[in-house]
């Protein structure tokens, strides 16, 4: 008998663990795979912020990230050097390994190899029916948090509506000599290489580098590895030489997601949705994801109040945060999407100026990546150009021209 038990044991359902069990209740975690943190899919590229939100130590840190550039098949480019430490580069699998293990200190049980077949609702809460290596198990809690990823199935059982918008990622670890220009991240845009989302190289070291792609729209006949190839051979001279070592992939969900808890239940991180929607990042949004569903939950449990009333608190907390972000993030993709190959090399050639990538630097910020709309689109009348003429592509679905015109008539 638990207080609660929490499916899945990434990052964002650990760390919820972690907070429950520090204020004295009982928590388990239930995580499929036999270790924790593997099979790794992700990039793992987080913020300063996200590391000391977790409070793991400084050693998975890879790479240290100042900047990126932004390239166009069309060869224009968009180059940011900042001179600061935006991103990190981390050992994904030993982020969540330590994230875990502070868990356990402060007093949750992890069970590894434990797959969560099935729950079943009662007076009490939730009885949790688990595969393990040997046997099948059944435990109780007072209340089940379903932090089980993109495709949580805690969701579906609860009823709840979990078919939204996502991207699909396919990535690999390389081994790739770049012996300059290591702390820079390379982002691939373009309409046939990554249909409605981006591709990535992220620098390790001198000889390795996280390559990956995604797409929200499948085309029939092209599978995730065509995309991945796609953007191998539109930029041979980045990725000269390449071998691939490991590949991975995954989904990312987007958006707002209606409902984040039932009655005794609550959703965590990709099972909820938190992630932003320009990037596919969720690991700091499931971890502020996990301080709200915690602070809810401990209030809950110490009342012994679990209805769907009392919960319905987490959601408020998480819109009250993150709502403006997701959406002004889904519009900005929206505008995005609309935007032809030649549109978005336009406008990297036209925001590759001293006076676009000072105001970049300045307010980029990978957790919040609306911060560096406001002064963006205020600076001045080209890039009022360019958002009414997104906003006239995101009605009527024709291309920039509009927008480009005025930009280059200024
Ligand atoms: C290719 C790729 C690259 C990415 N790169 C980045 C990045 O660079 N930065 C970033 O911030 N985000 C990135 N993301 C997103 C990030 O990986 C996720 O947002 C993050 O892992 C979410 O954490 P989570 O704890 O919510 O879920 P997960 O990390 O998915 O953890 C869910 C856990 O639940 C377990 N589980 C599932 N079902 C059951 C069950 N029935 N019983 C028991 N256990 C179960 C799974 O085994 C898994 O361990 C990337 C995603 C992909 C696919």
């Amino acid at each position: 008998m638990y207080d609660v038990i929490v499916v899945g044991g990434g990052p964002s359902g650990v760390f919820t663990a972690q907070m429950l069990a520090n204020q004295g209740f009982h928590a388990l975690v239930l995580e499929e795979h036999k270790e924790i943190g593997e099979p790794v899919q992700c990039a793992g590229l987080i913020s300063p912020r996200t590391l000391n939100l977790a409070g793991v130590s400084e050693n998975i840190i890879i790479n240290q990230l100042t900047g990126a550039r932004v390239l166009s098949p069309l060869g224009g480019m968009l180059d940011i050097r900042t001179g600061q430490v935006h991103a990190l580069a981390v050992d994904r699998a030993a982020f969540d390994r330590q994230l875990a293990i502070q868990a356990q200190n402060a007093g949750a049980d992890v069970l590894t190899g434990a797959k969560v077949k099935g729950l079943k609702k009662n007076a009490g809460g939730f009885q949790v029916f688990v595969q393990t290596d040997s046997k099948e198990i059944s435990c109780q809690a007072r209340l089940i948090i379903g932090a089980d990823g993109a495709n949580s199935r805690v969701a579906k059982w609860l009823g709840l509506n979990c078919t939204g918008p996502r991207a699909i990622m396919y990535a690999a670890d390389v081994e790739l000599s770049r012996p300059e220009e290591n702390d820079l991240v390379d982002i691939f845009v373009g309409r046939n290489m990554a249909p409605g989302w981006f591709g990535w190289l992220i620098p390790l070291n001198k000889n390795m580098c996280r390559v990956g792609t995604g797409f929200a729209f499948s085309r029939p006949g092209h599978s995730p590895r065509y995309f991945f190839q796609h953007i191998i051979e539109s930029f041979p001279e980045y990725f000269k030489g390449f071998k691939i070592l490991k590949y991975t992939g995954g989904t990312v969900p987007m958006g707002l997601m209606p409902k984040i808890y039932a009655p005794n239940a609550m959703l965590v991180g990709d099972a909820a949705w938190q992630t932003k929607p320009v990037s596919g990042g969720g690991i700091y949004p499931g971890m502020r994801g996990a301080q709200l569903c915690a602070q809810v939950a401990a209030q809950a449990l110490k009342e012994d109040n679990l209805s769907e009333k009392t919960l319905s608190r987490y959601q408020l907390l998480w819109n009250e945060e993150f709502s403006q972000e997701i959406r002004c993030g889904l519009s900005h993709r929206e505008s995005y999407l609309n935007f032809s190959d030649r549109d978005i090399d336009l406008l990297l050639r036209f925001l590759n100026k001293p006076y676009w990538q000072n105001i970049i630097s300045k307010y980029g910020d990978i957790d919040y990546p609306s911060i560096l709309a406001r002064p963006l689109f205020n600076a001045g009348p080209w890039t009022r150009g360019f958002v009414k003429a997104a906003v006239y592509v995101a009605e009527h679905g024709s291309a920039l021209k509009k927008g480009i015109k005025s930009v280059f008539s200024w």
